[in-house]
């Protein structure tokens, strides 16, 4: 690494504490750029059956609300393949068709429309004979493609040779296949290379950000239902992310694709590299609180979840530190004796009962946003509200001991 990170207690050495961007090649997925520095994308896959046409693209529009860059549908059968032009038609956003083994569904896709394709060279039989047919198809519509490689298909021989799917076995796969169509003169593709263990994961992608300037689709595969699958991902992205390595992400998820676009927006504004949306930051409460937080922060989030515009939402559990604690926040509640302050950026407004809590930051919110709307904010397409704890200080113990 060129820069090291900044340490706590010393000065600021670049203005964003993250590594610099790894420098990669761009590629585009349709109007979508990947790599070379563009903005990192967001991606997710369909769960329907793709032939379904009109359940798809429902879907696809779910997920474009949510904040989704580019979605991927699965080719597994010809009913699939003669969907595509129907929903690359429709869809507003990059459709990716995911092929594993059929190479004959490749030049469907990419007759259809399609912004690329993901293929996975090891499953499409006689890759040899028609890998370079592909990579013609591919440049003369101007698609790119995606390289994916994963732990569980791994090529046998690579499996034996290093003992299993570890770092150096998933990254020879991926350069076995990056090869193969670089020698027939294609460039257009990014690679993935994933794991379900995060720390696998991060290794094999640092392994291969250093053999080439590919651009890198991030994932953990397999990475477990909502709530285990997001630490994985925030684990792994926000490791390598941090390192700069990293040009386009999907969190995978055993839960609705719109959750995992969520959580991939989330990881990317929490790590300042996508413009903030709405955002909750709650209390842990403790002895101090007067109300049961964290039954007003569920109300607070369920009330507000239509709001799209990027405020800061601060549910407190006293009044005593609540508004000034919440600062930063641009409207806020501390409670207490049955009521609750209402403050804008830390200053007490008004005073209402606990029940009119709900409401009234609602009322705020809306003018808030309208103010917003009104200076030339973005205030469409968040993502859905996420309860962060919030860091703060002054209560005289450490912040570990009061908000653990
Ligand atoms: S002191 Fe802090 S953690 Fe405790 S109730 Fe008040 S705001 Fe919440």
């Amino acid at each position: 690494m060129d820069k090291p990170f900044r340490k706590t207690g010393e000065q600021a050495i670049s203005e964003s504490p993250l590594h610099p961007r790894r420098q990669s090649r761009r590629i585009m997925v349709g109007p979508v750029p990947v790599g070379g520095g563009a903005p990192i994308s967001v991606q997710s896959m369909t769960n329907t059956k793709t032939a379904d046409v009109g359940a798809t693209l429902q879907q696809i529009a779910e997920l474009t609300a949510a904040g989704c860059d580019i979605v991927r549908v699965a080719v597994p059968t010809q009913e699939d393949a003669d969907a595509l032009p129907k929903i690359v038609a429709k869809s507003p956003i990059p459709v990716i068709a995911d092929i594993h083994f059929q190479s004959n569904y490749v030049f469907e896709a990419i007759d259809a429309g399609c912004a690329a394709v993901r293929v996975n060279p090891g499953n499409i039989r006689k890759f040899d004979e028609v890998g370079p047919a592909i990579c013609k198809a591919a440049t003369d519509a101007g698609i790119s493609l995606r390289i994916g490689v994963n732990a569980g298909s791994l090529d046998k021989t690579l499996y034996e040779r290093y003992g299993g799917p570890t770092p150096e076995a998933l990254v020879a796969s991926a350069l076995k296949e990056a090869r193969m169509f670089e020698d027939v003169g294609f460039h257009d593709f990014k690679i993935s290379v994933k794991h379900h263990d995060p720390v696998t994961m991060v290794e094999t992608y640092r392994l291969l950000a250093q053999q080439g300037d590919w651009p890198l689709h991030l994932g953990v595969t397999e990475a477990g239902p909502a709530w285990q699958g997001t630490i994985k991902s925030c684990i792994a992205f926000g490791a390598l992310l941090a390192e700069g390595i990293g040009d386009t992400i999907r969190v995978s998820l055993s839960a609705p694709p719109v959750e995992e676009v969520k959580v991939g927006c989330k990881i990317l504004e929490y790590l300042g590299l996508r413009a903030r949306k709405f955002d909750i930051i709650s209390c842990p409460s403790c002895g101090r609180a007067q109300v049961d937080v964290i039954q007003l922060a569920n109300a607070v989030t369920e009330g507000l979840k239509d709001i799209t515009a990027p405020i800061r939402v601060a549910v407190m559990g006293c009044i005593v530190n609540g508004p000034g604690e919440a600062r930063e926040a641009d409207l806020g509640v501390a409670s207490g004796n049955g009521k609750g302050q209402i403050f804008i950026k830390g200053k007490v407004i008004e005073t209402v009962p606990e029940d009119r809590i709900v409401e009234t930051l609602l009322k705020h919110a809306n003018a808030i946003a309208e103010q917003m709307q009104a200076d030339g904010v973005d205030t469409t397409a968040g993502t859905g509200p996420v309860v962060i704890p919030v860091v703060h200080e002054g209560h005289g113990e450490s912040q570990n001991e009061n908000h653990a």
